[in-house]
């Protein structure tokens, strides 16, 4: 792929993220793992090169994977509002896509 990824449409349907990229392509993300991968710094931490990673429980509710607003960053990326208030996490489109074909690899 030459060009670089363009968000034609995206809307929440049920308890999924539906993009639809430009070229047609789409891409189907459940909330909760989008959650879960929010890419903020509050959520991933402060993570550096040498320090080990280790993942803190964190408090989610029912309303933490449910979205609020969707809101297009810069032409690059997804600010994604949830209901309960966290509203940092700020996805690129590139993210985006590699979650969605993490979950449903294609060929
Ligand atoms: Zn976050």
């Amino acid at each position: 792929m030459s060009s670089p990824l363009a968000l034609a449409d995206a809307q929440v349907i049920g308890t999924e993220l539906a993009i639809r990229w430009e070229g047609g392509r789409e891409s189907y993300l459940p909330l909760e793992l989008l959650r879960r991968n929010c890419p903020c710094a509050l959520c991933q931490g402060e993570s550096s090169a040498t320090a080990t990673y280790s993942p803190k429980p964190k408090n989610y509710s029912p309303a933490s994977f449910v979205v609020r607003s969707l809101q297009p960053v810069g032409g690059y990326a997804l600010q994604i509002v949830w209901t309960d208030g966290h509203a940092t996490g700020i996805y690129p489109y590139s993210y985006l896509l590699s979650l969605a074909e993490e979950r449903a690899p294609e060929g």
